[in-house]
């Protein structure tokens, strides 16, 4: 039985309707109900304070996939625990409660705080190098050690100093750090959109066709954001390739992250074109990542960064693998429900590529930060 039958007006009134054939003045009455164990408990509860409790009671249960309304129905291998037409309210404390959902939500929101306290390092100890001001504090050896990224500092200060600048190795103005920080922006959208649809999708169908459609335009943006900073520091030195590469890449983020706002895009028969356009986003990234290779073919810095990009894309499209064949919970339906089913698995392949795509950005600014561009 759906839960999407109950009316919430007509039981209150059916509520009233009994309280006022009992004669009375409408006011409380002693009840009596007695738990498993036997033991006694009394409430004192008027009819229609009574009928709304057992309407949300029933309305707030976890059904099975038979009993969902039609925009809820997608996946015919999770059986059970489906929440279903419940309110903002219990959909926003079901994230403290076991259901079908619950890892979705919490791997998504975990990501997001990951990616936000990345922002936050970045921002706080990873300022342009070639700034007097902060050269100053970098040669106080703070924070030389924590970072990565700076693993060849000592080189990169004795190259970049005012005074002791050798005029062949350092770019003249400080390298930024905005690319990278607009790749980590667009993780955390992606992560908060994600953990948004998952946790308050059950509440209506217009609801959760409006989160899904932020939730692609949050992928949308995840990919879009990813290509900032490999594209812009690897062709920084070369502004006509950079912004070319950049205007394309914020060209197709922007009608990605459109499309994925308008109803149509979220319909059944458009499902293979939601898959082209978010593969085509993903794989044109090909195209810079070799161009880096030939222009940079005697560097190992661009070797390693190449690596790193393998190796997040293959995180991805083993992501996307599980996300379209739906295994395991295809092999034995119901047996996944709750831990271990494909999207589950999808959201953390995604939480983990992005993360490598973040020590890949490390391993770019280490490259620029040290070696900058040759002054022509
Ligand atoms: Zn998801």
């Amino acid at each position: 039985m759906g839960a999407d039958h109950y009316d919430e007006g007509r039981v209150a009134s059916v509520g009233v309707t009994r309280r006022r054939g009992a004669g009375e003045e409408g006011r409380d009455e002693m009840t009596t109900t007695t738990s498993p164990k036997g033991k006694t408990l009394e409430r004192n509860l008027s009819n229609k304070e009574k009928a709304i409790e057992l309407w949300c009671n029933v309305k707030h249960q976890l059904v099975e996939y038979s009993a969902l309304p039609e925009y809820l129905k997608d996946n015919s291998f999770i059986v059970r625990y489906y929440r279903a037409d419940w309110s903002f309210k219990h959909s926003l404390y079901s994230m403290f409660s076991m259901h079908n959902e619950t890892f979705n939500v919490w791997s998504h929101l975990v990501g997001f705080f990951l990616f936000l306290g990345l922002f936050i390092y970045t921002v706080v100890h990873m300022p342009g190098i070639v700034d007097p001001e902060t050269l100053e504090r970098w040669q106080s050896g703070v924070i030389m050690e924590k970072l990565p990224s700076y693993l060849q500092l000592p080189e990169a200060l004795s190259s970049c100093v005012p005074g002791t600048f050798d005029g062949s190795r350092c770019i003249q103005k400080p390298i930024t750090r905005g690319p990278f920080l607009v790749f980590l922006v667009g993780a955390m959208y992606c992560m908060l959109a994600s953990t948004t649809c998952h946790l308050l999708g059950c509440r209506s169908a217009m609801t959760f066709y409006t989160l899904m459609r932020i939730d692609y335009s949050g992928i949308a943006t995840l990919i879009a954001a990813s290509f900032y900073p490999p594209v812009y520091y690897s062709f920084m030195c070369n502004p006509i390739l950079c912004n070319m590469y950049l205007g394309m890449i914020t060209t197709m983020g922007i009608f990605s992250v459109c499309a994925s706002l308008v109803p149509v895009f979220q319909t059944a028969e458009y499902r293979n074109v939601r898959a082209a356009l978010f593969f085509s986003m993903g794989i044109s990234g090909i195209i810079p990542c070799f161009h880096k290779i030939f222009l940079y073919q005697d560097d190992p810095m661009a070797y390693q960064a190449l690596y790193n990009e393998i190796y997040m894309g293959i995180i991805y499209a083993m992501g996307a693998l599980v996300y379209a064949t739906r295994i395991p919970e295809r092999w034995k339906p119901g047996m996944f429900d709750i831990i271990g089913n494909s999207h589950q698995l999808f959201h953390v392949l995604v939480v983990l590529g992005a993360y490598v795509h973040y020590r890949g950005g490390l391993i770019y600014l280490q490259w620029r930060d040290v070696k900058g561009c040759p002054l022509s």
